[in-house]
């Protein structure tokens, strides 16, 4: 079962998803519980960023209901591969600095095409990729990346402190940011007594005071994210025929 504080963390950051869907051409349904088990593999993983690939999960075809309920006013349904279903099981492929996370190794890569494919062989239609203790915003070097996606390219922004007590936290760089921490509970500028929220806690012991998601495509537009339940229905979202 997914941790109660990441369920509505989740359901917040919907909302926001819901209200900002205007903004946004396409959107992609990932579920919260792979939002779980990549928080886990980001923390074994610290200081590196991780990797991970995604396919759609082509059992699960987006319900029409929520479809109905997440496009927005511009919306192209044609944008990318795996656009009508939910995103299926993550896979952990790289670790490594922002540069290097992005380098698959190259006995990984082992079809006559991958020169053609680009730095991460564009193995799987859907990738995401950590930011440890800064904003999710792509760098030159993601954005680079990104270019022989198929699907849609994700940033996981991870504000935490080390078990220690000792926090760096990085946010000086222009861009949209889309948070999942709930307003009600964003973390009170350095203080007093220099606390922040604590939102929810790692396996591995740390305290996370906040996260961030975004999602793009190769062309440099931004894809809204909704976060979904084991059968693909967003958390927080009230539909009338259930
Ligand atoms: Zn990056």
């Amino acid at each position: 079962m997914v941790a109660s504080w990441l369920v509505d963390a989740a359901t917040s950051y919907n909302h926001s998803s819901l209200e900002n869907r205007d903004s946004y051409s396409a959107f992609v349904l990932l579920p919260v519980r792979h939002l779980e088990t990549i928080l886990n593999w980001a923390f074994k993983a610290l200081p590196d960023e991780i990797l991970i690939g995604f396919d759609p999960l082509d059992t699960m075809q987006m319900d029409a209901e929520v479809i109905e309920a997440c496009c927005g006013a511009e919306h192209d349904g044609d944008l990318f591969a795996g656009q009508s279903f939910v995103i299926g099981e993550p896979h952990l492929v790289n670790r490594g600095n922002s540069f290097s996370v992005h380098h698959v190794p190259e006995e990984w890569i082992d079809d006559l095409f991958s020169n053609n494919r680009g730095s991460r062989g564009a193995r799987f239609t859907h990738w995401m990729h950590t930011h440890p203790n800064c904003v999710a915003i792509p760098s030159e070097a993601d954005a680079d990346a990104a270019q022989h996606t198929d699907g849609v390219d994700m940033i996981l922004g991870i504000e935490f402190s080390n078990p220690d007590g000792s926090v760096f936290w990085f946010d000086d760089v222009e861009g949209v940011r889309r948070t999942l921490k709930p307003p009600a509970r964003s973390w009170r500028r350095w203080g007093r007594r220099r606390q922040r929220t604590v939102l929810g806690r790692s396996s591995t012991g740390h305290r996370i005071h906040g996260l961030e998601l975004i999602a793009y495509h190769r062309t440099g537009v931004g894809i809204n994210v909704l976060l979904v339940d084991d059968e693909g229905i967003p958390h927080g979202l009230n539909m009338d025929s259930r």
